[in-house]
């Protein structure tokens, strides 16, 4: 099943503020059913063919995939089956045995909350019996190729007689297929006076033949290509070469006012590394791909609507249908390679009204992809320059500043206020703003434009920057082989202070017993010690206070649970220092 691509203009425009669900006259049951599934606003096909449908018209629904066309068909079928009559009452006809099986899912989804109602899925490649103990145990839907709903129909095992509502789903793919003559059969099969529904993303003649020839003065509804979101989202893009990728994830991630991000990456591996490299930094991030369970997936959409979690790094598969209002902004982390994809990527956000903005990180070689975007879209990206190490720290410190009156009202601020004395009176003449901005830089893990971040982050976007037609090879200067690129991808310049021991949840390190060494060796008390975060070979650790150089000495020296613990500023990961990457995620140790 594709994903929605929210609602679109219309040719006959209506002016009129969206709908919701609980506006189109559906029973309470479905009303319930489409909640439970997370559908606030009704698409554009679904806000016009409901009401037409449940009023008793026919139509003709003329939509591109993604639009919402099953829920639109679907719903009013429901509304106008009997779930206390046996016996089959509606019929769906749909090109492909796939498609049959997501549609009788789908309507069953819509259906939890009706008693005694049977969906059956009938398509060919498959034994009868089944179908047909299904189809004799009174369900009163069937969905099916039409091939395979004539077999059942000529077998006796499927009656026709109390049909009243039939579907056709992507009705040119089913021409094309050649099943126009099976198609014809099976309206021919049904009582008069049903109700028909023929959906197709064309209109070529021979469908508007059908049309006029089975159904009743049908209400035509057409839904544009193009959907409106991808006018209302904002739409940039940022030169980045590939192995910098994740250091400019990193800073977007830290300046940006949206609630919730969702990054989109091209593989699971990506998906991973990208999710893992992220909570590394301290972002509130989780992963999901189609190696993630469905269960678990649904656990993390969860956290993220309900703002447990404010960064999802997605394969596009894993994100489909996905509607979360919180999403504020999109990252195409790769761009994709067809403009439909990116269509139904940003149409993740900019939902039910609110305000969304799409980014996309683009090598220096790969501009050309943008043009073909644009050239779907008709919508001109605009190119944004991914912050500097300034803009972040400058970013941070109106948050941290913007704490500070809430911090006040909680008390106990006279230890600093004395410290702070002590000092001023300790260095006669300086100036307490500047200070305060001294105190702010370190608070921030801002150590000042000389400091070696071990990247070259800006070097190169200043250089994708000045020569965009060059390669991203020669830009990056970067012969490693690709595994260890990817690696050095993970470090951001900026981030907080952490530190970095050579020792994980492979060792058996437990967070008690890093603590342990902290506090034994290297003389802190149990409060100098912040977040820890265990992963495979290394934890990372947050000292807010610092350590002295003498307590690095110390510590380097110290082993914990067998090994020695190697404590370092953590600079990201380096090529050279071994596999240090996260291999079940991180243990959350204390916060
Ligand atoms: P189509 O048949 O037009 O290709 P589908 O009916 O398969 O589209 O819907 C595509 C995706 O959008 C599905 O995952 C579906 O659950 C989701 N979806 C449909 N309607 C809505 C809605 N109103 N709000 C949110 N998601 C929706
Ligand atoms: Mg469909």
């Amino acid at each position: 099943m594709s994903t929605l691509v929210p609602p679109a203009p219309t040719t006959d425009a209506t002016d009129t503020p969206d709908p919701r669900f609980d506006d189109l006259g559906l029973p309470a049951a479905l009303e319930r059913a489409v909640a439970d599934l997370g559908f606030v606003t009704p698409s554009a096909i679904q806000a016009q063919a409901i009401p037409a449908l449940l009023a008793g018209r026919d139509i003709v629904g003329v939509a591109q995939t993604g639009t919402g066309k099953t829920a639109a068909f679907g719903l009013p079928l429901l509304a106008s089956v009997d779930a206390g009559t046996a016996g089959v009452q509606a019929v769906v006809l749909t090109p492909t045995r796939e498609l049959a099986m997501q549609v009788a899912d789908a309507i069953s989804s819509f259906a939890t909350h009706l008693t005694g109602l049977g969906v059956v899925a009938v398509y060919g490649g498959s034994p009868f019996l089944p179908q047909q103990r299904a189809l004799a145990r009174g369900a009163q839907v069937v969905v099916g190729t039409p091939g395979r709903v004539l077999d059942h129909l000529d077998r006796g095992t499927l009656v026709m007689d109390q049909v009243r509502y039939l579907v056709l789903d992507e009705a040119d793919e089913m021409l094309r297929m050649g099943f126009a003559e099976d198609v014809d059969r099976v309206l021919s099969s049904t009582p008069d006076r049903r109700q028909v529904a023929l959906f197709s993303a064309t209109m070529p003649a021979p469908i508007r033949r059908v049309a006029e020839q089975h159904l009743h003065q049908p209400v035509e509804i057409t839904v544009a290509r193009q959907s409106s979101t991808v006018t209302t989202v904002r739409q940039t893009y940022a030169v980045v070469p590939h192995r910098h990728k994740v250091g400019a994830l990193g800073r977007v991630l830290s300046v940006t006012d949206a609630d919730a991000t969702i990054v989109f990456v091209r593989t699971r591996g990506a998906a991973e590394e990208v999710g893992s490299a992220l909570v590394e930094r301290g972002i509130s991030a989780a992963h999901i791909s189609g190696d993630v369970a469905q269960s678990d997936r649904e656990k993390i959409v969860d956290r993220l609507r309900t703002g447990a979690l404010d960064v999802l790094v997605a394969t596009d598969v894993a994100a489909r249908g996905l509607d979360v209002e919180r999403i504020g902004l999109v990252v195409n982390f790769d761009v994709p390679r067809e403009a439909e994809t990116y269509v139904h990527r940003i149409g993740r956000t900019g939902r039910a009204g609110r305000e969304g903005e799409a980014l996309s990180f683009v090598t220096p070689s790969e501009q050309s992809r943008l043009r073909s975007i644009e050239r779907t879209t008709r919508v001109p990206m605009e190119q944004v320059q991914i912050p500097s190490p300034a803009e972040v720290s400058g970013h941070r410190v109106t948050r941290l500043l913007d704490r500070a009156p809430g911090r006040a009202e909680l008390g106990r601020l006279d230890v600093y206020r004395e410290a702070i004395a002590a000092h001023l009176a300790a260095h006669p003449g300086t100036d307490p703003v500047d200070l305060l901005a001294s105190v702010a830089a370190l608070a921030v893990g801002d150590e000042g434009p000389a400091a070696r971040t071990g990247d070259d982050l800006d070097d190169a976007l200043e250089r994708a920057r000045l020569t965009p037609g060059r390669t991203e090879r020669t830009v990056s200067h970067d012969d490693r082989p690709p595994r260890e690129r990817r690696r050095s991808d993970t470090h951001i310049a900026g981030g907080p202070p952490r530190w970095r021991v050579a020792v994980g949840h492979r060792d058996g390190l437990q967070p008690g017993a890093l603590v342990g060494a902290l506090t034994g060796e290297g003389g802190l008390t149990g409060k100098d010690v912040g977040k820890i975060d265990i992963f495979g070979s290394f934890a990372l650790v947050d000292i807010p206070g610092g350590l002295t150089a003498d307590a690095v000495d110390r510590l380097a020296r110290a082993r914990v649970a067998g090994r020695p613990l190697r404590i370092r500023m953590d600079t990201g990961p380096r090529p050279g220092h071994g596999a240090s990457r996260p291999s079940h995620g991180p243990q959350r140790g204390r916060s």
